[in-house]
């Protein structure tokens, strides 16, 4: 694979951390930690409270904001084949632009799309839809069902979205939440490809990898180096 002769190089945490939140101290640990890899026992570590020395269930979650709303690339096993589950990297400190916080709807609103969704994930697929409600048991994902807000245009085509309007937003479980994330659009069903890419397995990534090869009019030869076909 692409990344099997780079040496991998472990960080080591300057903490203690003392910033105030959850997710600056994770953003602490990474920044002194560029290019290197972090495991999930070092980042919990940075990221516990330095004063109740409380260990944070959601860190996972701050870590997915730090990508989705602050605009840092941190890897994955997703996205490296030298990566370990359990192990992320952040290999600069350069943030995407066009990311902001995430709008969110006002309580009011968020009331009236759950009265509306009879507090069950609105998740419409071909006319079926999910309905699992907040509190349930997950019989597909496991765990709890938690009901949370969904801008139905995703944030960055529409970056205006009105946080009064319960017909711009709807309510998902997590399982659907994640998968929403893999559309670029749901109104237009327009496929996030990519994103679909980065979230399949190994064996499937390989599969679209030799696609693309050949898609692209190369060749993987038996010693594992690649050629241009000659057609
Ligand atoms: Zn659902």
């Amino acid at each position: 694979m692409a990344h099997e002769n780079a040496r991998k190089l472990y960080g080591k945490p300057k903490g203690p951390y003392r910033q105030k939140s959850v997710k600056k101290r994770i953003e602490a640990i990474f920044l002194d930690n560029l290019g290197k890899v972090l495991t999930r026992e070092q980042i919990i570590e940075a990221a516990t409270d330095p004063d109740s020395g409380r260990q944070p269930e959601n860190w996972h979650q701050r870590l997915s904001e730090l990508r989705t709303d602050d605009g840092y690339t941190i890897l994955s096993w997703r996205n490296r084949a030298d990566l370990k589950v359990q192990e992320y990297l952040m290999p600069h400190k350069r943030k995407r632009r066009g990311t902001g916080k995430r709008v969110r709807p006002t309580d009011a609103t968020w009331m009236a799309v759950l009265k509306r969704a009879r507090c069950a994930c609105e998740w419409n697929e071909g006319g079926m839809v999910c309905g699992l409600k907040d509190g349930e048991n997950d019989p597909v994902g496991g765990g709890r069902v938690k009901l949370t807000p969904d801008h139905k245009n995703p944030h960055s085509l529409n970056p205006d979205a009105d946080p009064k309007d319960p017909e711009q937003w709807q309510a998902l479980c997590g399982r659907h939440q994640v998968t929403k994330k893999n559309y670029w659009d749901t109104t237009t069903g327009k496929l996030n490809a990519y994103a679909i890419v980065q979230f399949a397995t190994e064996p499937e990534k390989r599969e679209v990898f030799r696609f693309l090869l050949s898609y692209f009019g190369y060749t993987i030869l038996e010693d594992g180096s690649i050629t241009r076909c000659e057609t």
